[in-house]
């Protein structure tokens, strides 16, 4: 079993991830498609998404927090950090 809060690799640096509880939905790089990606790496054990981007704009910063807040499995976090 993965542990649903271990971030993926992928994710860039930053406050927000993607925890391999993401089941691949991608609706997180359809609400913000410039931060976040499916995954393209077939050692990947999921079909999962991560963070490709930060938001460096408000507006992103408010695609991002929207895609958090939908993410169906919980699995987008941001823990602040810059
Ligand atoms: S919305 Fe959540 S579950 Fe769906 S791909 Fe994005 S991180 Fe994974």
């Amino acid at each position: 079993m993965p542990d649903c809060f271990e971030k993926f690799e992928q994710n860039v640096p930053g406050p927000y991830y993607v925890t391999k509880a993401c089941i691949g939905c991608s609706l997180c790089s359809e609400i913000a498609p410039d931060n976040f990606r499916a995954s393209a790496d077939p050692e990947s054990a999921a079909d999962n998404n991560y963070v490709c981007k930060q938001p460096s704009t408000e507006a992103e910063e408010l695609l991002c927090r929207e895609a958090m807040e939908s993410c169906p499995a919980d699995a987008i976090r941001n823990d602040g950090e810059k």
